[in-house]
């Protein structure tokens, strides 16, 4: 079982604070939830196109250009899915076939190796370490075989909080060129990165970008993670193979969110505000936190932020998560389920995407640990 299953039903259990699977305890926006009524009572509710709403693909073109500054083409690059988890998976089937190596960064979102698995890929896992998780690129090459098919990434980072830089993607620009690989790059948070940084994007690469998908999430956009809405951007070759499963595993994603969603970015405030909304969360918690005995790492991204609790205790992280939601009322995610061969660890992450009294409640109990 995934561990956010595994700590949420802990959470329920104990009836602890659930600072742990990655969902906002606060609202979709009122107005958004109001649009998707509106274009059900409207009729909206047959097939959408396989690609998606074309409205929603001109949304998000514009969003593109307003983020990072590059042209996709709403028509041919770009496929409306159900959550980026269903992008990951299609991009993985499209491509990966048995006996094919994919490259993935541990810690990995869990979705990555079971997704490559099933499609008889084999994942060759590239391990970053606390307390700054970077990748050294002279390393990671050293895992590029002939039958390297794909390599995963993830900025912002999950679990993390980091990012990676302009340098980074430069050296991946190097690492894949010339070569047959399909760059998967999970950018779900794009829009949750602080202290005045910028967020950036494979796809503003353009080298880097004619072998690459990206993949993005609403659910965290809009805070409505139960919708499993997201999207794949890629060019044209690759969307076309991408298509060839998308039509058979889904087909089409839900009608009347698509429009709604098109409604509702008209507006690019209720994506670019994202940046400092979270931020301000994410400082609240970590100035409560000062009093207590868990030390901060970095964290430039996500709404996650990891946490070292080795002055308080000695258990693996597991063990520990599981102790402080029973005893403390608490429920985190421990970091070692990330890696597919469990290192000793003393970290754990909390997600911050919550209200203040929750951030209030949590912050008062894990200081006296
Ligand atoms: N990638 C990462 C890194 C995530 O944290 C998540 C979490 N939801 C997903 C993909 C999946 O996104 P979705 O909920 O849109 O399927
Ligand atoms: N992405 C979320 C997290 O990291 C959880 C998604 C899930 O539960 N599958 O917590």
């Amino acid at each position: 079982m995934s561990i956010f299953s595994v700590m949420t039903a802990m959470a329920r259990k104990y009836n602890a604070i659930n600072l742990a699977q990655g969902f906002p305890d606060f609202e979709s926006s009122q107005k958004l939830n109001e649009l998707v009524f509106k274009y059900m009572q409207k009729g909206y509710n047959q097939y959408a196109p396989m690609a998606g709403v074309p409205a929603l693909r001109e949304r998000i073109t514009e969003k593109i250009e307003k983020v990072h500054n590059i042209q996709v083409d709403p028509d041919k690059e770009i496929t409306v899915t159900a959550g980026a988890t269903q992008a990951i998976f299609t991009i993985i089937s499209a491509f990966v076939s048995p006996g094919d190596e994919v490259i993935l960064v541990e810690p990995a979102y869990d979705s990555y190796q079971p997704g490559v698995e099933i499609n008889g890929g084999i994942p060759v896992p590239y391990p970053i370490q606390s307390p700054d998780y970077q990748i050294n690129w002279e390393a990671f090459g050293k895992k590029v075989t002939e039958r390297t098919k794909m390599i995963i990434i993830n900025s912002p980072h999950n679990p993390s909080g980091v990012t990676l830089k302009d340098e980074d993607y430069k050296n991946l620009e190097a690492l894949v060129a010339g070569k047959n690989i399909i760059v998967l790059s999970d950018e779900v948070y794009e829009h949750l990165v602080y202290d005045g940084k910028k967020p950036l994007s494979i796809l503003q690469y353009p080298k880097l970008r004619k072998q690459s998908f990206a993949t993005f999430s609403f659910g965290k956009t809009f805070h409505n993670t139960g919708w499993k809405m997201g999207y794949a951007v890629a060019p044209e070759e690759l969307m076309i193979e991408f298509q060839k499963v998308h039509q058979f595993n889904v087909f089409s994603v839900n009608t009347p969110i698509q429009f709604a969603l098109a409604e509702y970015m008209e507006d690019p405030q209720t994506y670019l505000g994202l940046s400092q909304f979270f931020q301000e969360k994410r400082d609240y918690f970590l100035d409560m936190m000062q009093a207590g005995r868990f030390k901060p790492l970095k964290c430039e991204g996500t709404y996650f932020h990891m946490y070292d609790f080795s002055a308080i205790s000695d258990e693996q992280d597991t063990d520990f998560a599981a102790r402080i939601t029973k005893e403390f009322g608490v429920a985190t995610i421990p970091v070692s389920p990330f890696y597919h061969k469990t290192p000793q660890s003393r970290v754990v992450r909390f997600c911050f995407a919550k209200q203040k009294e929750t951030l209030e409640k949590a912050a008062e109990l894990l200081v006296k640990i």
